[in-house]
């Protein structure tokens, strides 16, 4: 596309020896600000920022913790989240996109305060049965999305990083538990859950799910078609029932941003510059 005009000097060229070298950034993705914490002040700091509006929402380019990144916001739900990894794709020539932001908890050991890393991710509200079974993307044929192997074993390992490093010091400001991280199943729809019959209906229908978010396996899907690495990492804000509103409100204002931050360094920083 050439309305970004960011076109020219993104992609692979020859390198050292012809052989290619990418410098394509990284996406990053939220859905509400919180959710990034500082990240666009930090790549301000780092190396300026550029900032591009396309299809109503702001692209930041730059580099952080030493990594060239495009970072956004996607808003709230499926559609917005696929429109937004769409464009990050086609306008801007991602690498690879990480999705950070909170969730509520579904599986039995995931509390507020700990972190699940997605294996994979599912539409949990995607039902065209009997004509294809539920959950199952028609015409696609797959339900749950894989989440890049290593790029969610770097996510993870940043995670457990933060856990070692600050866990303590975080679960005693906060006042939750030692943070505990997750990887698993994370299921996506177009609901805030929060009551108990309906994260139990979640459960009885997806026993494996660990988290309930409504952007994530949007993404995935949109990522999977185009043939790019994602991964996606959440905290957890609330357990999906019905103190999930207040649960949800005082995380994201209070705690969202402080666990995005310690994450995302660590993981960037060991990414490194893509080129
Ligand atoms: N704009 C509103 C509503 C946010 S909806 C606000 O700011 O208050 C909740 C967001 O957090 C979504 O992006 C979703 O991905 C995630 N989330 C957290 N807990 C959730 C839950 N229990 N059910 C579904 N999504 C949840």
């Amino acid at each position: 596309m050439s309305t970004t005009g960011i076109e020219a000097g993104v992609g692979a060229h020859p390198g050292i020896g012809g052989a290619p070298v990418s410098h394509r950034p990284l996406g990053i993705l939220a859905a509400l600000p919180q959710e990034l914490g500082d990240l666009i002040e930090a790549m301000r700091a780092e190396s300026g920022v550029r900032t591009i509006t396309h299809g109503q929402r702001d692209y930041h380019l730059g580099t952080v913790h030493g990594a060239s990144c495009v970072v956004t916001l996607a808003r709230v739900g499926k559609v917005a989240a696929a429109a937004t990894v769409s464009a990050l794709i086609h306008a801007f020539d991602v690498e690879a996109v990480v999705f950070t932001g909170v969730a509520g908890g579904v599986g039995a050991e995931v509390r507020v305060g700990d972190i699940v890393v997605a294996n994979a991710l599912l539409q949990h509200d995607l039902d065209a049965s009997p004509l294809f079974p539920r959950f199952e993307v028609p015409l696609l044929g797959v339900s749950r999305f894989a989440a890049d192997a290593s790029l969610a074993d770097r996510l993870a390992a940043a995670c457990e990083r933060f856990v070692a490093e600050e866990g303590t010091a975080a679960a005693e400001r906060f006042g939750t538990r030692e943070p505990r991280v997750h990887r698993g199943l994370i299921i996506s729809g177009d609901q805030f859950v929060a009551s108990a019959t309906g994260v139990q209906a979640l459960r009885d229908a997806l026993p494996d799910a660990l988290a309930v978010e409504m952007e994530g396996a949007a993404i995935a899907q949109v990522c999977y078609e185009y043939g790019v690495p994602c991964a996606v990492v959440r905290t957890i804000s609330d357990t999906a029932d019905d103190h999930a509103p207040g649960s949800f409100v005082s995380f994201l204002t209070e705690i969202a941003g402080t666990y995005s931050n310690a994450i995302l360094k660590r993981f960037l920083e060991s990414r490194g510059s893509p080129a």
